[in-house]
């Protein structure tokens, strides 16, 4: 047989999806431990210490049993209970089947006391605490019932001493295997527990690795990435042309100077927060430095990119920052320029605080935009001539 048509017929008889899977491939290996108990029941028919009739009903309920649990798992009705792997339902048919068997395998009926040991052992590894316990009740509850009433309909094969020992090796087996189940139980939400500590402190570190601290806005570091995936967007499409600008409050050291750190920090907090709100969607912006912002336009030429900028200052015009200070109204400069395709990237930077500081210099409070081509410096004279 070629392995395609091995995983075409492993497909069809648990299915495509991996965790159903897991749970069907898991059912039909305890279904095997019950195949062991036909088995057990033909071997003691053949030896003619069991009636063929009984071995055959018994034989009939177990293959039903195992029908029934297949086809609960393969046709997905399991999904809609709290645990789909159906762990304690499952475990407790088991048990069922096995006090039946020992019921009905006269002399050889020790023998199935194995594989009560087994079918619970199969259990702790997914029942939790409370369902282990369940199990270990119901084990000692129905071996003791089929102990006594078998010692007292068919003393021959069950006799009363032999009886108790084995309901004794049953007492004492199963609450070893409830508190291992137990201990598992534990252990499994511990690890879960710290699973899910460890995701916590992992995207607590990507927020640390990536965000500005006092704003909340990408840091410089992680605006850099966002520059380079978009440069590389670029040369690769062609399209997303993109501006940068470099956004710089105004006389930011005498609001310190005069109000202290703490307002200084609020007018930067406040600052990110209200250009944030009036930027496209698209658009980036981060904490470049101090009271420096870079701000990333997407999908624009400058003559538009300025547009955007004018609505963060006309915004800021409306917001108080400090509402404490009514009195206090930053001003920003900004430097605006577009990004050239293939130019490096701190080219266009540069070229954007060249803008900045040309708006600083022509009275602040205000947008200058310096195109991918600057104008040429004028000509010296003695050059002319
Ligand atoms: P200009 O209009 O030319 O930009 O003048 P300016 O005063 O804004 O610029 P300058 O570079 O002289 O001062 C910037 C100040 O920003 C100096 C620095 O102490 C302050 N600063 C930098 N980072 C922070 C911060 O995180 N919080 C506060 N409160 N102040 C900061
Ligand atoms: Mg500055
Ligand atoms: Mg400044």
């Amino acid at each position: 047989m070629t392995t395609s048509s091995v995983k075409r017929i492993a497909d069809l008889l648990l299915g495509t999806e991996p965790k159903q899977r897991l749970r069907i491939y898991r059912s039909l290996m305890a279904a095997s431990v019950y195949l062991v108990c036909v088995a057990l029941q033909g071997y003691a028919c053949l030896a003619g210490f069991m009636h063929w009739t009984s071995a055959a009903i018994l034989s009939s309920l177990i293959v039903l049993n195992i029908l029934f649990w297949y086809g609960v798992m393969r046709s997905g009705f399991n999904l809609r209970f709290e645990d789909p792997a159906l762990t304690l339902p499952q475990i407790l048919s088991a048990l069922t089947v096995i006090a039946g068997a020992y019921a009905i395998t006269g002399p050889v009926h020790g023998s199935t006391l194995m594989l009560l040991a087994l079918v619970l052992v199969f259990g702790i590894f997914n029942m939790k605490a409370q369902g282990a316990r369940i199990a270990s009740v119901y084990t000692l509850v129905i071996m003791g019932v089929t102990i006594a009433i078998k010692s007292r309909t068919e003393p021959d094969h069950f006799p009363i001493k032999l009886e108790i020992a084995h309901f004794v090796l049953v007492a004492s087996i199963v609450p070893t295997i409830s508190s291992l189940a137990a201990q598992l139980s534990n252990l499994r939400a511990k690890l879960q527990n710290q699973k899910e500590e460890l995701s916590q402190a992992l995207s607590r570190i990507q927020i640390l690795a990536t965000r500005d601290e006092l704003t909340g806005l990408y840091n410089r570091r992680h605006m850099m990435d966002v520059l380079n995936q978009h440069q590389k967007r670029l040369m690769r499409t062609g399209y997303h042309r993109f501006c940068l600008a470099i956004i710089d409050i105004d006389f930011f050291k005498r609001i310190n100077d005069t109000h202290g750190h703490g307002v200084g920090d609020e007018v930067l907090r406040n600052f990110a927060q209200s250009a944030a709100a009036v930027l496209r969607e698209t658009d980036v912006i981060a904490r470049w430095g101090g009271e420096e912002f870079l701000v990333l336009l997407n999908d624009t030429h400058t003559s538009q990119a300025t547009i955007g900028l004018d609505r963060i200052r006309e915004h800021l015009e409306k917001t108080l920052l400090v509402p404490a200070l009514p009195d206090l109204r930053p001003t920003f400069s900004a430097g605006l320029t577009g990004y050239s395709t293939d130019e490096p990237l701190h080219t266009c930077i540069e070229r954007a605080d060249r803008a900045l500081y040309r708006a600083k210099a022509e009275g602040r409070n205000r947008t200058v935009v310096v195109d991918t081509i600057e104008p040429q410096a004028e000509p010296a004279a003695e050059a002319v001539a």
